[in-house]
């Protein structure tokens, strides 16, 4: 039986999350700029963080006066040159109609050089308007965007985002594509990653051959800086900007694979009715012809779904192209789950800083201090919860519809028949078990 690998932590040179979202996009947090942004990476333990948002004129300014290009080819605060790489990144939905549907799709676009996000901007304010949101809208065909955006950059990445959630991705039961290349046509050879989103891991995609060719890659999606990092990408590369760009398209450069989250906790992972409080599998699903018993109308299909529908392999099947993986849960999630409190709260936030502070960075807590060391400097329960996520052995209540689905390490609380535990079929392949694991 083949197996998955865990990511080999002691060539991981650095973490980068390429796609948040700047206090200039609906729905942020006031929080999100670069000095926030520069202070909560190092306590996540990301080294290259994504700016999001340079198509806003505003944030751009903001950038422009707060940033400096490093040695690197990263951007670090002016104040701190040796802390937090930035990369210019931004995120740009695209409604248009195609052969009489309407699409509605997300992408990712990184580029080198302020000169070249000023450039891309300068060129979107023609088509439409970028300063109502930090996540402007358009009219034109996605593929339109990979022309600009090849034009306009040097070294430069496209990547659809959040392929597979139903309302605004490349593949989305409502509003996506059968096949990048309907989407993208002669655009398609210069797109060499996929962003597999919140809801789906690696084994969900490697069930699709048409995906082998694509670096899988991960991103938080934050919009808030607390949520920097939940999921992101490990390279063994040097930490220069050419370096990074060159291993996402060809992993063999050193792109080593991805943190995760437990693709039950996105909020689109399985079919249902958020208002109607349905939750179904696509297989519950199909019984029911896609008919919500509550409302009689339409449900919303999510991710695993789409997935089922367009894969060619059995579940479980990976291919050569497959790369190691962690599916991790937030430590603040872990944290009050164990200090038994309901919200986030003010003892969960104060408790945080200090681990953080203290021992290491979240990710270090998280995957990379053994067990032993935490032990004498966490609550047993603590680690307890950290040891049986690194074995994810957790139980699950799948996101659905907009809905965050809620991943539990504890099986001690209580769980009013809704949870279930995560089995092994959900797992997909068989985890090789972990190794010893160091800090590097
Ligand atoms: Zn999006
Ligand atoms: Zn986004
Ligand atoms: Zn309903």
């Amino acid at each position: 039986m083949k197996t998955f690998k865990s990511v080999p932590w002691e060539q991981v040179t650095f973490i980068a999350d390429l796609h948040i979202h700047s206090k200039f996009s609906r729905a942020t947090s006031q929080e999100m700029t670069p000095a926030r942004l520069n202070e909560y990476a190092k306590l996540k333990g990301i080294k290259v963080m994504g700016t999001g948002d340079f198509t806003h004129p505003l944030y751009l300014k903001e950038l422009e006066e707060s940033l400096e290009k490093a040695p690197d080819g990263f951007y670090c605060l002016k104040e701190d040159p040796e802390g937090t790489r930035f990369v210019l990144t931004a995120e740009i939905s695209n409604i248009f109609s195609w052969h009489g549907k309407t699409h509605r799709i997300h992408t990712v676009v990184i580029v080198s050089d302020i000169s070249e996000a000023r450039q891309i901007q300068e060129r979107l304010k023609r088509l439409g308007n970028v300063s109502a949101d930090g996540r402007p809208i358009f009219g034109f065909p996605a593929k339109e965007l990979v022309k600009i955006v090849r034009e306009s950059s040097a070294d430069y990445l496209v990547i659809p985002a959040h392929i597979w959630t139903p309302w605004f991705s490349l593949f989305g039961a409502k509003s996506g594509f059968d096949s990048i290349e309907e989407c993208f046509e002669e655009e398609t050879e210069y797109i060499y990653a996929l962003e597999t989103g919140l809801s789906s891991d690696p084994p969900m995609n490697w069930v699709w051959s048409a995906l082998d060719r694509f670096t899988l890659v991960s991103n938080s999606d934050a919009h808030s800086p607390q949520k920097i990092g939940r999921e992101a990408n490990c390279f063994s590369c040097p930490v220069e900007y050419k370096e990074m760009t060159a291993a996402i398209r060809d992993p063999k450069k050193g792109f080593l694979g991805t943190i995760e989250f437990f693709p039950e906790e996105g909020k689109y992972h399985y079919d249902g009715h958020r208002l109607c409080g349905v939750c179904l599998s696509p297989n519950e699903t199909k019984k029911l012809d896609g008919i919500c018993p509550v409302c009689g109308k339409p449900l919303t299909i999510g991710v695993m779904h789409r997935v089922m529908d367009l894969a060619d392999r059995p579940m479980g099947d990976i291919p050569d192209s497959a790369l190691p993986f962690e599916h991790l849960v937030p430590l603040s999630e872990i944290l009050q789950e164990a200090m038994e409190l309901k919200t986030f709260s003010k003892r969960v936030q104060r408790e945080y800083r200090r681990i953080v502070s203290e021992i290491g960075s979240e990710i270090d807590v998280l995957c990379k201090i053994p067990i032993e060391e935490l032990k004498n400097a966490l609550s047993e329960r603590l680690v307890w919860g950290i040891e049986k996520m690194r074995e994810g052995k957790v139980s699950v209540m799948p996101g659905h519809d907009g809905k965050y689905g809620i991943v539990s390490v504890f099986g001690d609380k209580p769980t009013n028949g809704k949870f279930k535990a995560r089995t092994q079929s959900q797992k997909s392949p068989q985890k090789t078990p972990s190794k010893q694991r160091s800090l590097f």
